[in-house]
């Protein structure tokens, strides 16, 4: 079994539906669809859900009608026959009247969770209609009768499969179910999610619990790229990658891959590959337990970073001190990134800021403070990079004069982190990709 999920724009258009249709029946082997909202659709849900939140009653209808009007035409183009269309329209009709419902009653936390789950449904469903018009044959799962989460919000792998097995074990002889990514229940047996981009962490929970022979994630951009093709020129697709390296290129900025979804295709050595559905046959990204002994693969970057430094001499000789800076962290559930020490000062970052006011005052306790905004952690990954010599020597002759405000070096053999003002990102992306990868700008 092979386990694909398509991106939101993979399913953005009428004709994208139709492509992704035929890239899923081009050959026999068995498959289990994970499929996002259909482009905007997420976003466009938590609109009418903050505006209901705010009591904007005449917002939210506005903007259900709009998103209503969307799908009406969207429709029109998807299916052939009118039988298709008036499936399709009951199936928006009655999301569309559920979301109607919420601004009738008082305002609960539980109707984002359920606003949010629409998407998601609406664009299985539909598509599923679809498949059915052109005389395929396909069972819809749906998400919400296996994927699960605990009370710490975790997913349980094995109760995932127990599910899962059990599920298309029913379905004997088919060879292609479709599933909602992102959607699941809570330990309360409420809808709830796996947090926004979430849809790669369902695509790899599911490779994970059924022990696909792959999990493949289709987007609109051939793999991960040696460097943000969003704001360096010349990148490339890089061809392999360890879990390892795909683990921290993707919580450092990849956004190609949600972070939470390595660690499920890690424990069970699941390959994944990253593929383009505008470009099918790119090789795009392989990403397994092996990889090739390349000294540097990519270059990512972290932005909305908070340095946050604290000077004291009572450090000076004194253990426990770091525990107890550790201490505040923890009572805010606000996880540092980087961390660097001397003997009288310690720098830390954090990207969420959310309790930081409440931090700064626990934290002037044991010295003097320093906090800097707008700061940015740039990731160099690769085999060994930190043990290769010419690689450091390389990195910090291509930042040449920009000033860095803190190094991190030997935490893992795979990475090398820096921390800049976020104002020269850009300079700093552009000269590492000439300084890294040889690439010459002006040609
Ligand atoms: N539709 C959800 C989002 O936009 C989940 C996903 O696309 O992965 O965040
Ligand atoms: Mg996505």
């Amino acid at each position: 079994m092979k386990v694909l999920k398509f991106g939101g724009t993979s399913l953005g258009k009428p004709d994208r539906m139709h492509h992704v249709a035929s890239l899923i029946t081009n050959d026999d082997v068995p498959k289990l669809v994970v499929l996002s909202a259909i482009a905007g659709t997420t976003n466009a849900l938590v609109n009418i859900d903050q505006a209901l939140g705010a009591g904007e009653k005449e917002k939210a209808a506005e903007l259900i009608d709009d998103l209503y009007a969307h799908y009406q035409g969207f429709i029109q183009n998807l299916y052939q026959h009118t039988d298709a269309l008036e499936k399709a329209n009951t199936v928006i009709k009655e999301h569309f009247d559920l979301i109607r419902s919420f601004p009738d009653q008082a305002y609960q936390p539980q109707f984002e969770k359920d606003i949010l789950a629409r998407g998601e449904l609406l664009s299985t469903q539909l598509f599923t209609i679809y498949l059915k018009e052109k005389g395929i044959s396909v069972r819809l799962l749906p998400a919400l009768d296996f994927m699960s989460i605990d009370v710490h919000q975790e997913p349980d792998i094995e109760a995932i499969e127990h599910k899962l097995k059990a599920l298309i074990s029913a379905n004997k002889g088919c060879g292609l179910f479709i599933t909602q990514g992102y959607i699941c229940l809570n330990h309360q047996g409420n809808i709830d999610n796996l947090k926004r981009g979430g849809s790669d962490y369902t695509a790899s929970l599911i490779g994970a619990a059924l022990k696909a022979e792959e999990v493949q994630i289709w987007t609109d951009i051939d793999g991960m790229h040696n460097n943000d093709p969003r704001i360096v020129e010349k990148t490339f697709p890089v061809s392999r990658l360890s879990f390892d390296e795909a683990a921290e290129l993707s919580y450092f900025g990849a956004k190609i891959l949600h972070p939470a979804s390595i660690w499920p295709v890690q424990k069970y050595n699941i390959p994944v590959r990253l593929l383009n559905t505008m470009q099918p046959d790119a090789p795009g990204t392989f990403i397994s337990k092996s990889t090739s002994e390349d000294e540097i693969k990519a270059i990512a970057a972290k932005d909305g970073i908070v340095a946050i430094k604290i000077k004291s001499s009572r450090m000076l000789l004194a253990y426990g001190f770091l525990r107890k800076v550790f201490e505040v962290f923890e009572k805010y559930r606000t996880p540092i990134d980087m961390i660097t020490t001397s003997e009288v000062a310690v720098s830390l970052t954090i990207d969420d800021s959310t309790n930081l006011q409440e931090i700064h005052q626990e934290l002037r306790a044991f010295g003097k403070v320093e906090i800097d905004r707008d700061q940015t952690i740039i990731c160099i990954v690769g085999a060994k990079v930190s043990e290769n010599r010419g690689v450091v020597r390389k990195v910090f002759d291509s930042i040449d004069r920009v000033p860095i405000r803190m190094i991190s070096f030997g935490g893992s053999k795979n990475n090398i982190s820096f921390l800049i003002d976020t104002k020269f990102k850009k300079a700093v992306l552009d000269r590492l990709n000439i300084g890294l990868f040889s690439i010459d700008l002006i040609e």
